[in-house]
């Protein structure tokens, strides 16, 4: 399975230095993020960072199921820009890359950097001790395994293998397996009771309606019984 790059590059680079009329105001604190002058520069990063990362979370390395108003993606800055001192970063390029909501959520606004070298140097690879396997900076493949069915493993001599150990806990990819294993038992379940209740449809109506009835239930509710 192709799990996406192990690097990233900053290819829409190009779309940034379009737009640094907005971005210079977004700095000086004149536009916020969510401003609407924004849409079409998030648009277009979208659109690069999806086609780059072959649609998959940056950090998990999911696929990400793109939903109405890309719901599902969302545009993720590895060193957080709420954080003042990190807003300078908002539209760097090797700050950017698109993560799936769970990952996003776990990340929150944990701080990633080292403030006080990176404000010194500038955002570079040289930039102190970064918290996570950098998008940009660090080799995913270098430093984690995915084996199939979502377990993550440090890879012996992993050149930044405490980076890769703070992402699998702080992220919780940890706990990805477990889920996958659950949704799967659900998903089980719910086959199961469909094909009995096909079998009997016409022998014992009754037997088939209380089958789907539990089916219905399973789909709706599943997680509950896991
Ligand atoms: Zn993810």
């Amino acid at each position: 399975m192709n799990f996406g790059p192990g690097k990233l590059y900053p290819n829409h680079r190009y779309i940034i230095k379009r737009h640094t009329t907005e971005i210079t105001k977004y700095i000086e604190g004149h536009l916020e993020w969510k401003s609407k002058d924004f849409a079409p520069l998030k648009q277009s990063l979208r659109i690069s960072l999806r086609k780059q990362q072959h649609g998959r979370c940056v950090y998990c390395r999911r696929k990400i199921s793109i939903e109405r108003k890309n719901t599902a993606e969302d545009i993720e800055h590895y060193l957080d820009k709420s954080k003042e001192k990190y807003r300078k970063w908002a539209f760097s390029p090797v700050n950017l890359a698109i993560a799936c909501h769970p990952c996003n959520m776990q990340k929150s606004t944990k701080d990633m950097g080292d403030a006080t070298i990176a404000l010194a140097l500038g955002l570079t690879a040289n930039a102190g001790e970064f918290r996570w396997i950098h998008p940009y900076f660090d080799d995913y493949f270098e430093n984690i395994e995915i084996i199939e069915s979502w377990i993550y493993i440090i890879k012996a001599n992993a050149p930044k293998g405490d980076r890769a150990k703070n992402m699998i806990i702080d992220c919780k990819l940890d706990q990805i397996q477990t889920i996958e294993a659950g949704k799967k038992f659900v998903l089980d379940r719910i086959d199961k009771a469909q094909r009995l209740a096909l079998k009997c449809f016409d022998s014992n109506p009754s037997r088939s309606k209380k089958l789907i009835e539990y089916a219905q239930i399973l789909t709706k509710e599943g997680w509950k019984h896991i």
